[in-house]
């Protein structure tokens, strides 16, 4: 065996060592093979299934004037982008799309991030500087937690703090002892819990100790405020109370992508020091009019923003029964389109979630690190997309497996 093999043989040890652990836990995640998608019925490994688990809240991920958007830019620009923004890569395309993005946010202007996750990295790092603070809610997502860390790598480890989750008492006891600019930043829906923030209270809280507030909309995007421009429009929440918004464009929009919109002087900085900005290939063009096109539905079209409302609150309804039946199934108190029915144990949301598969519904199960131990949950998404019919077979089955 020459001195490669052995090492490979090592290092594969250590790993299906690990791997081993993980399945012996019960934490073990596979990817499932998807072959269609369509309002809400996919082809999964061969199977047809109901999907509750996409993000693609409007179903516009499916709409054939979204489709054509993305075919024409296709045939006009190519494939790929070619380059970062600050090369070559900088479209007419991302052009138009970061305007739509900053008048349908209020703000003054927007900058496309290739992903939500690269946005979240870009903008915290770009925006804590020396001797300042992060403090982030305890359920952020894993992105904005990453992001945190390697703001603290820099700034060393206390510049990173976070409060209990929706808790303004303790984020206020931080930011008391918080070096001024200090930046907090939160979900706006919390992706797992399918809850809101505090956002009012944590604009008066950032404008009283000169803090400065950030808010990740992956989840609001598309689906709140008067013409879908996220949580902050619900609220009416100005740029000067919250200087910097992040949405996504993988969800709601269906496209792909993520953006940050606020001031001149914030997308300048960003655009000089957001690294996962710069040294990153630049969304294809084709991307950029697909999500300009869901962007032109979202604000005609209210009527799908309705039509989500109504299956969020009649599978609520629906599931009023299955609840009673069942006290050790814990729906969360959310009025989003995330409904997660905490069971606790993971060996159980799994058992679950393949009892749905057999039926035909498929759910997200999520387990640990994803959620604080002991709270795993079937993670169920609605979509406008979904009938009546859907939702109340969905309910149905739930109501089978859960006995
Ligand atoms: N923030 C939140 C709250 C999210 O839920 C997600 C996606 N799961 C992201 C950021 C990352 O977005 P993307 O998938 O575009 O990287």
């Amino acid at each position: 065996m020459s001195l490669d093999d052995r090492l490979l043989t090592c290092l594969d040890e250590r790993l299906n060592a690990r791997l081993s652990e993980r399945k012996a836990a019960c934490l073990y995640r596979a990817r499932a093979t998807v072959a269609i998608n369509s309002a809400g019925m996919q082809t999964v490994n061969g199977q047809a299934l109901l999907n509750f688990c996409s993000n693609d809240y409007l179903g516009l991920s499916q709409h054939p004037q979204v489709i054509k958007a993305m075919q024409e830019a296709t045939r006009v620009a190519g494939v790929g982008s070619g380059a970062a923004h600050l090369v070559s890569g900088h479209s007419e395309y991302h052009h138009q799309l970061e305007l739509a993005l900053a008048r349908i946010t209020g703000r003054p202007r927007a900058l496309l991030f290739s992903t939500g996750y690269m946005a979240n990295l870009g903008f915290i790092t770009a925006l804590v500087g020396k001797g300042e603070q992060v403090l982030g809610d305890k359920l952020n997502h894993a992105s904005i937690v990453d992001a945190c860390q390697l703001a603290a790598a820099k700034n060393g480890r206390k510049s990173f703090l976070r409060y209990r989750h929706n808790d303004l008492d303790h984020c206020e006891a931080l930011l008391k002892k918080a070096p001024p600019h200090s930046l907090v930043i939160t979900d706006g829906i919390f992706s797992m819990d399918g809850d809101l923030a505090p956002l009012r209270e944590l604009a008066a809280l950032t404008h009283q100790y000169n803090a400065v507030l950030a808010v990740d909309d992956a989840h609001g995007f598309g689906v709140l405020g008067e013409n879908g421009g996220g949580c902050l429009q619900a609220l009416g929440l100005s740029a000067e109370q919250v200087p910097v918004y992040m949405g996504t464009l993988g969800k709601a929009v269906g496209g792909f992508g993520a953006f940050v919109a606020g001031s001149e002087a914030l997308i300048e900085t960003l655009i000089q020091f957001a690294r996962p900005y710069i040294y990153t290939t630049a969304l294809p063009p084709s991307v950029a009019a697909a999500n300009l096109a869901a962007l032109q539905i979202i604000e005609q079209q209210p009527n799908l923003r309705q039509q989500l409302h109504t299956n969020i609150a009649h599978f609520k309804h629906a599931l009023q029964p299955v609840l009673e039946n069942n006290p050790s199934a814990q729906l969360l108190p959310s009025v989003t389109a995330i409904q997660p029915l905490v069971l606790g144990d993971q060996s159980r949301v799994m058992q679950l979630a393949a009892a749905l598969k057999n039926q035909g519904f498929w759910v997200g199960a999520i387990r640990p690190p994803t959620v604080p131990a002991g709270t795993a949950r079937l993670r169920i998404t609605l979509s406008a997309a979904h009938s009546p019919a859907q939702i109340d077979a969905l309910v149905h089955a739930l109501g089978i497996v859960l006995e």
